[in-house]
């Protein structure tokens, strides 16, 4: 609150100082140089502001995990291009290189994954093929904000990286997103694009120097994607909040683990391999399908929020006919995605962790599962 108090007192809300001072401090966090960061309204617009740089078209194919989130595939489809479903780990629900490799083709233009739950995923075999194969990888890291794979920053190992600031994600700053782009001229494209495509003639830098610093000029036909100073002040102070965030997450990540062992009729999933530092954003737990929605509804009724994350796009119609993907259609039945969050405590862990066993092993006795 402090710092938005700044904010008001200077008396500028917008776009300022306050978003350069954010984009340089999170390019540090990243480990990458500042001048290939462009801080966006959302992850939303930074994915599809992607696949305009990429110049994605009609007849062109981009790879993506069909558990993605629904603004992906949005933002290939609206430029006429085809999202192409790849299949996912059922556990893990992240793609590994060889689900990826399945759907690429000569028509091929980009692969496009997140890291699902914050979890790295494949993601280095992922950049690796895409590398041999010539195709420009976007990582959609929404969920990874504090995610590494033996030390490299997730959205980083591609060509564009993504991460998104809105309400539900691990650093909030209300809205907001952030694109980096390993190229510095995509990056000044991206940042020309998020500006109505203005290339200023002399610039308001040089007013009162003579000549019409009004005057610009436009390259390209692009949109306003800008933040601004106030969810920039607080981007600032939830990045040095980021490391306890990420701390609480993982010891309720933990604690889950543990509470959770042993339950019959519930698997816990894998903890991640040597090397890799999640966000720890979801934790789920996957079960028989046919118990499935009514421990949902159960958990719903007692005061629980679960949900499953995300639909898998293979089956919304809008994107046209896809073939079936086994392991995304089985972790969508199977998968349930429980309360984790910085703000909750011991107490409330409890209360979830006793209602999710009871709710399981209820629905297993009333379907007669056989628990093991
Ligand atoms: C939340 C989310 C987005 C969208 O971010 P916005 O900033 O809300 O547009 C994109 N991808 C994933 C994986 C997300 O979880």
């Amino acid at each position: 609150m402090a710092e938005i108090r700044e904010v008001f007192a200077g008396g500028w809300l917008g776009k300022g100082p306050r978003t350069s001072a954010f984009e340089a401090a999170f390019a540090a966090h990243l480990g990458v140089a500042a001048d290939r960061l462009v801080s966006l309204n959302s992850c939303t617009e930074g994915l599809f502001l992607a696949m305009e740089l990429l110049d994605i078209g009609p007849g062109d194919e981009v790879v993506l995990p069909s558990v993605s989130f629904v603004g992906a595939a949005n933002a290939v489809a609206a430029r006429h291009g085809t999202p192409v479903f790849c299949d996912v780990d059922p556990s893990t629900l992240n793609p590994s290189a060889a689900h990826i490799a399945a759907r690429l083709t000569t028509a091929t233009r980009a692969v496009l994954v997140l890291h699902y739950g914050g979890y790295p995923g494949d993601i280095e075999n992922i950049a690796a093929l895409c590398r041999d194969r010539g195709i420009p990888l976007v990582e959609d890291a929404a969920c990874a904000v504090a995610s590494r794979a033996s030390g490299t920053a997730c959205g980083t190992f591609g060509e564009i990286g993504l991460w998104s600031f809105d309400p539900m994600k691990v650093l909030v700053t209300g809205d907001g997103g952030m694109l980096y782009a390993r190229d510095p001229e995509t990056a000044r494209r991206a940042a020309e694009l998020a500006y109505l495509g203005l290339r200023q003639v002399s610039g308001y830098a040089q007013a009162g120097n003579g000549g019409r610093w009004w005057d610009f000029q436009v390259g390209p036909f692009g949109r306003r994607s800008i933040t601004n100073d106030i969810a920039a002040a607080i981007g600032s102070v939830q990045l040095e909040k980021l490391p306890s965030f990420v701390r609480r997450r993982r010891e309720i990540t933990h604690w889950y683990h543990g509470r959770l062992a042993g339950v019959a009729g519930l698997r816990r999933p894998a903890p991640p391999p040597p090397g890799h530092e999640p966000s720890y954003y979801f934790y789920w737990v996957q079960m028989d399908r046919r118990i499935r929605d009514e421990v949902a509804t159960r958990l719903y009724r007692r005061g629980i929020y679960t949900s499953f994350r995300y639909a898998p796009l293979h089956l919304v119609g809008a994107y046209g006919p896809q073939p079936p993907l086994p392991g995304a259609e089985r972790a969508s039945e199977e998968t349930l995605c429980i309360p984790l969050h910085q703000g909750l405590d011991d107490s409330q862990l409890d209360t979830v962790a006793t209602e999710l066993t009871a709710a399981v092993t209820e629905q297993c006795e009333l379907a007669g599962i056989e628990r093991s």
